[in-house]
């Protein structure tokens, strides 16, 4: 993997590690030469990343609404900063310059970052992996819902075993390093026998 993109909060939690294990992250990516991708913002966890890769001597390239950049969030001292029309298109630019993702502990927009891609990746439109960084156990109520969604029929077992969890950054992109896609054939065939039967 040559770039990772990472979605995470604008906000910083309560929890001191969420910011440890950003700090730990941004630093990690650095060193490994892996470009980090980005919302581009200097606040919350995001800011936190930034910084500890900047110190690190990483490169890093923030994808930013111009809408949000005239707030006057946008990171200063990044290698690039692009600016976007909208949403929309940042999330596409995100995912067009990544090889893979990670989630930290962040809110809506993290989540809704985070499920897109799962969606993406389960249509195979991406075939890149995504890992969830699960920092002090952050997300272990999402991953019982997602256990849940399994139960009931909404989501297939093999795409919910795709998602990539560690508590720990190192682990995490280890793992991610040995991701093979699931097969979308038997899916849809699934998916098609379902509606035979019902
Ligand atoms: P949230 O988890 O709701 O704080 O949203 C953070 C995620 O959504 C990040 O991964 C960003 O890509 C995007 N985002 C939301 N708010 C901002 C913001 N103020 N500046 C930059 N990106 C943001």
């Amino acid at each position: 993997m040559k770039s990772i993109c990472v979605f995470c909060g604008s906000s910083s939690g309560k929890n001191p590690l969420y910011g440890k294990a950003a700090r730990e992250l941004g630093k990690l990516l650095a060193e490994k030469y892996i470009t980090l991708v980005y919302g581009g913002s200097n606040v919350g966890l995001m800011g936190v990343l930034a910084d500890s890769n900047i110190q690190s001597g990483g490169i890093n390239i923030g994808i930013m609404p111009k809408s949000i950049a005239e707030l006057e969030i946008a990171h200063t001292n990044l290698t690039e900063l692009i600016l976007v029309d909208n949403m929309f298109d940042r999330k596409q630019k995100m995912a067009e310059l990544s090889d893979g993702f990670i989630a930290l502990p962040g809110g809506f927009g993290t989540l809704d970052e985070l499920t897109e891609v799962l969606t993406y990746s389960q249509l195979r439109i991406y075939d890149k992996p995504i890992g969830v960084l699960n920092t002090d156990g952050y997300f272990d109520h999402f991953l019982k819902f997602l256990d849940h969604t399994v139960e009931e029929g909404f989501v297939r077992m093999e795409h919910r075993q795709n998602i990539i969890v560690s508590a720990e950054p190192e682990n995490l992109i280890k793992k991610m390093h040995y991701y093979q896609p699931v097969h979308i054939g038997k899916w849809i065939e699934d998916i098609k026998e379902e509606k035979r039967i019902n």
